[in-house]
């Protein structure tokens, strides 16, 4: 375990002194204690940023392209560790775990193209009316970036902020969660032996309050990057307001899933499974709330119900374990509370909605299928960010569409039907910054990520995660013989 805080290429004292535990959520016993960054740390971070910016910057894009390459390599090279490390500190099954770390070298590989191809887009012509003048826009980097990031995918939530903001030039000081930060430290260990110059990237694990806040009110710090809770989202929005920062933020979602009559059963089942279980529920993506037409209501739920019981729970190193332990302690009440508050307002367990017989250890979570849920109730209305489906019917396309977009988040959608033409126009009337048709939750890194609604604003990913960090600046030139004359005549 890293002994420190990652700042300057270094690994630092914190300021305070202070460190917090890491606690395995399947076992409940701490694994390591971590170096607690505070206001202190967070601004000598901030200036090694600033300070690494000018030579930074100035790269071009194929050297930058390399060290992310290394970088991906680096990755790949510790694939079972890092992965074992998330297991350890996020709860999630083995197999997804490995899947995250692929997805993280991934990441890096893929904003290493886009970092090869700035180069030829750099500078490009814009026509302008005049012509006496000539005018272009360089695209620069946008600065010295805050990046803030949530437990449920730790190391893959930093590369998809990390990845394009080193590829456009930017410097960044990243904040994991206080609940996950083991792998976020790992990777500026990777990204030192990979020949990032120090100062490029700093990594200031500690509380939302003591490191994160003050990241957000830093002076020096020109754009925030945020993913996390709607009510954290706020704030780090009001903070970047103060210094007229930019701020992409990617927030919760109570993301529909739409199955029309004519789907198959199996098929649906499948993917409502892979949409609501993957990552215990803790996807911000979750296609949490299922709408199935009328016809094929009782047929989906029953086969829902059969196979959501036949899923094995277990620590995530254990063979064949299919759900692992939620997080932490606040999230293990919270989902209980909330499938409890669900219960209280009228709706009904169709299956788990407890703590898993012989699991007296552990914040585990049986797969829960809510049916009857109030469309006036929390348990429909807002995240839950755990094992947690609710299923409800509907009858035609419209009163779908209706139910399906009376959420205040606007995430992600799904919607399934072997009509195409259904599926398309369906799929144009969602209110979701993400739709997937016929299945739910594949993520890739060349395609946009981000919400509409209160999920947040700004896209990660694909050439728009990229542009994230990167400013347009207009460069024009006088360019004829003749003088201007306006003030000074003849
Ligand atoms: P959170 O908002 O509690 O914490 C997120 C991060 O913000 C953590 O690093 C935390 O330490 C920090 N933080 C807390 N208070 C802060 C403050 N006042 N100022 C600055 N930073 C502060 O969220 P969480 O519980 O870690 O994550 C779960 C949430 O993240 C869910 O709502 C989920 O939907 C969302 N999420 C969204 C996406 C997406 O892409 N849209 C992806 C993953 C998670």
């Amino acid at each position: 375990m890293r002994d420190g805080l990652y700042i300057g290429g270094r690994w630092e004292k914190p300021a305070a002194g202070g460190t917090f535990e890491v606690i395995d959520p399947a076992t409940e016993q701490p694994i390591a204690s971590v170096a607690a960054a505070t206001a202190a740390d967070v601004d000598r971070a901030v200036t090694a940023a600033a300070e690494a910016l000018p030579a930074w910057k100035r790269t071009s894009g194929a050297e930058r392209a390399k060290i992310l390459r290394a970088i991906a390599e680096g990755i790949r090279a510790r694939r079972d560790e890092l992965a074992a490390i998330e297991v350890a500190d996020n709860g999630k099954p083995l197999p997804e775990a490995k899947w995250d770390i692929d997805d993280t070298a991934g990441c890096f590989d893929f904003y290493a193209g886009l970092a090869e191809e700035l180069d030829g887009r750099q500078e490009q012509p814009v026509a302008v009316g005049d012509p006496r003048f000539t005018s272009k826009v360089r695209r620069e980097a946008v600065g010295v970036a805050g990046a803030i990031i949530p437990w449920n995918y730790p190391m893959l939530m930093a590369a998809w902020k990390v990845a394009p903001a080193l590829a456009a030039g930017c410097t960044m000081v990243l904040k994991p969660s206080e609940l996950t930060p083991l792998t976020a430290l790992e990777l500026g260990a990777i990204a030192g032996a990979a020949g990032l110059p120090a100062g490029v990237l700093n990594v200031v694990p500690g509380l939302g309050r003591d490191a994160g806040e003050p990241l957000t009110h830093h002076p020096r710090v020109d754009k925030l990057a945020f993913t996390g809770s709607l009510a954290t989202g706020r704030r780090v929005m009001a903070a970047a307001a103060e210094d007229i920062k930019a701020v992409s933020l990617e927030l919760g979602g109570k993301s529909p899933f739409l199955v029309f009559a004519d789907s198959d059963v199996e098929a649906a089942v499948e993917w409502i499974l892979f949409g609501i279980f993957w990552n215990q529920g803790q996807v911000c993506s979750a296609t949490s709330r299922v709408l199935v037409e009328r016809p094929l209501y009782d047929a989906v739920l029953e086969r829902l119900v059969e196979e959501s019981r036949k899923i094995t729970i277990g620590g995530g190193l254990e063979e064949g374990v299919l759900l692992g332990p939620l997080v932490s302690r606040g999230q293990h009440e919270k989902v209980l509370g909330m499938i409890g508050e669900g219960v209280r307002d009228g709706a009904k367990v169709a299956t788990g909605g407890r703590v898993p017989q012989r699991r007296d250890r552990g914040y585990f979570v049986e797969p829960t299928v809510l049916v009857d849920v109030p469309e006036t109730s929390a348990a429909w209305r807002e995240e839950i960010f755990g094992p947690v489906v609710c299923v409800k019917p509907f009858d035609g396309e419209a009163e779908g569409l209706r139910l399906a977009n009376d959420s205040p988040y606007g995430l992600a959608a799904a919607v399934m039907s072997k009509d195409e033409e259904r599926t398309e126009r369906v799929a144009r009337d969602l209110e979701a910054g993400i739709v997937w048709i016929n299945c739910s939750q594949p993520t890739f890194s060349e395609a946009p990520w981000g919400g509409v609604k209160r999920s947040g604003i700004g896209r990660e990913l694909g050439v728009w995660g990229l542009e994230n960090y990167l400013t347009v600046k207009q460069v024009t030139r006088y360019a004829s013989d003749e003088p201007w004359g306006w003030y000074i005549k003849g």
